[in-house]
C-alpha cells in the first residue's frame, strides 16, 4: 500500500468525469485523492436539451450541482483549467491557483463554435446547449409553417442520431399544433446518406419518406445569409428557408489547444484501446475530448471510463493495467411516434438497429428518468448487458 495517496486530478464534470472520478474514488480507497476541476460546478444532461426545445421538458430537469453526483471523498474545484504541464505533473487554474498530479484524465467535452461558419450565429437556432435549446422552443412556439430546415455544419459533433430524432420529433410537433400540411421539412446531411452508420441510414430513410421529410445529401454548410434567408453549401447550392437549425461545429477546450496537447481541431490524440494520450503516460482522455473515430456520446464515456479508472488504479498500485476499451458505444434514436430504435456497436461489430419499436422508446424514456440516480455514480452495471449484434438486423 502506498503511503503518500496518489494525486488525481479529473478535468471536466461532466458525464465522464465525474463517473471516472467516482469510480476512481472507490477503486482507491486511502491509496488516492481524487480531485475533480470544473469551471460552472454544475452538471448539464445534454440528451434533454432536445425535449427543451420541443416543449417536453423544462431546464431545471436538466443541470444538478455537481457537488451531490460525486462521493463524499472526491473534492470539486469549481474553476477552469486554463493549461496543463505535463512534465511537471501541473494543471493551472484561471484564478492563479495549481494543481499538482501523479495521474491526469482529460474530460473536458466539446466546445460549440458557431462562428466558424458566417451567419449561423445570427440567422439560425440550435438545440445543442441550454440556451440554445430555450431559443428555439420560442422560435417553434412562433413558427406558423414553411420551410424547416435543420442541418449539421461540421463534423465531428456529439451525439450523431441528435439532428436526425429532431426531424422525426418535429414532424410529430407540427402535426400536433396542426400546422404540418403547412410546412416543409428537410435533413441537409454532410454525406450521401441521412446517418454517418449505413446500416442506421437504411431504416431511417424509408421512415423519412413515409413521413414526407425530405433528404438533401452532400450539402456540407458553408454560409448563411440571414437578411436573404438562405443557407449555401460547399458544394454549390443555395436553400431558402424560414426556420433554419443547424448543429454548430464543435472543437476541443482551449485548455486542450493552449497546452499543445491536441490536435489542430483541439481533439486529443487517445490510443484507441488504453485511452492514456499519445506520448504521455499518466495523461488519459475519455468523451467527446478525444480523436477517437467513434460516436462522442455519453455513452462512449460511460463505457471508457471504467476502463480509465481500472488502469490508473493498476499503476498507482505497480500492477500491470489489463483492461481495454473496446469501443463499445449504445445510442437510441428516436423516430417519434413512441417509437425508437438502438445502435449498438463496437471497433469489430457494426450496429444492426432493430426497426423502431415502443420497446426502445420506453428504454430510452426510462433512461431519461434513471439518469441523475444511475449514470454518475456508476450505479448502472459498468459491463451493461449489451449483446453485440452478429450483423443480422434485430426486429
Ligand atoms: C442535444 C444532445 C443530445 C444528446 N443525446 C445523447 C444521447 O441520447 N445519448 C448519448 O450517449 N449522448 C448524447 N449526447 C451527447 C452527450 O451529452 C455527450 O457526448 C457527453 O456529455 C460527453 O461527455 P463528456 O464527459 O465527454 O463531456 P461533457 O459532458 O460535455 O462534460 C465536459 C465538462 O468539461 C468541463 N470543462 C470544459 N472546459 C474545461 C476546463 N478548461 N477546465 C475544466 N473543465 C472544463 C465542462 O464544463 C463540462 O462540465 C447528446 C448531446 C446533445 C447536445
Amino acid at each position: 500500500m502506498r503511503q503518500v495517496p496518489a494525486k488525481v486530478v479529473v478535468l471536466g464534470g461532466g458525464v465522464g468525469g465525474t463517473l471516472v472520478a467516482n469510480l476512481l474514488a472507490k477503486a482507491l480507497g486511502r491509496e488516492g485523492r481524487v480531485t475533480v476541476v470544473d469551471p460552472t460546478g454544475m452538471h448539464h444532461y445534454q440528451p434533454g436539451y432536445l425535449y427543451v426545445a420541443l416543449g417536453q421538458a423544462n431546464g431545471r430537469w436538466l443541470v444538478r450541482d455537481e457537488r451531490t453526483l460525486l462521493r463524499r471523498e472526491v473534492d470539486l474545484a469549481v474553476e477552469r483549467a486554463t493549461k496543463i504541464e505535463p512534465d511537471a505533473g501541473l494543471v493551472h487554474l484561471e484564478r492563479g491557483g495549481k494543481l499538482e498530479y501523479d495521474y491526469l484524465v482529460l474530460a473536458t467535452g466539446a466546445r460549440l463554435v458557431p462562428d466558424l461558419v458566417p451567419g449561423l450565429r445570427e440567422g439560425s437556432y440550435e438545440f445543442y446547449s441550454l440556451e440554445g435549446a430555450q431559443r428555439l422552443r420560442e422560435a417553434l412556439r412562433r413558427f406558423r409553417g414553411g420551410r424547416l430546415l435543420v442541418g449539421i455544419a461540421g463534423v465531428p459533433y456529439k451525439c450523431p442520431p441528435a439532428p436526425v430524432e429532431f426531424v422525426f420529433m418535429v414532424e410529430e410537433y407540427l402535426r400536433r399544433r396542426g400546422i404540418r400540411e403547412r410546412s416543409h421539412i428537410t435533413l441537409l446531411s454532410p454525406l450521401n446518406r441521412a446517418f454517418t452508420i449505413e446500416s442506421a441510414s437504411k431504416v431511417i430513410q424509408p421512415i423519412m419518406e413515409q413521413r414526407g421529410i425530405e433528404l438533401v445529401t452532400f450539402f456540407n454548410v458553408e454560409e448563411v445569409d440571414p437578411s436573404a434567408g438562405t443557407v449555401s453549401s460547399l458544394e454549390g447550392e443555395k436553400l431558402e428557408y424560414d426556420l433554419l437549425v443547424l448543429v454548430p461545429p464543435h472543437r476541443g477546450q482551449d485548455v486542450i489547444v493552449d497546452s499543445g496537447l491536441g490536435d489542430p481541431a483541439g481533439w486529443l490524440p487517445t490510443d484507441r484501446y488504453t485511452l492514456q494520450v499519445e506520448g504521455h503516460d499518466r495523461i488519459f482522455a475519455i468523451g467527446d475530448a478525444t480523436n477517437l473515430p467513434i460516436s462522442k456520446s455519453g455513452s462512449t464515456a460511460h463505457f471508457e471510463a471504467p476502463v480509465v479508472a481500472s488502469r490508473i488504479a493498476s499503476l498507482v498500485r505497480g500492477t500491470a493495467p489489463n483492461e481495454n476499451y473496446g469501443g463499445r458505444v449504445m445510442c437510441f434514436l428516436e423516430t417519434g411516434n413512441r417509437k425508437a430504435t438502438v445502435l449498438r456497436f463496437d471497433y469489430e461489430h457494426p450496429p444492426a438497429p432493430p426497426q423502431p419499436n415502443l420497446i426502445w422508446h420506453s428504454a430510452k424514456w426510462l433512461f431519461n428518468r434513471l439518469y441523475w440516480e444511475t449514470v454518475p455514480q456508476g450505479r448502472l452495471p459498468e459491463k451493461m448487458p449489451m449483446p453485440i449484434p452478429t450483423g443480422r438486423s434485430e426486429s
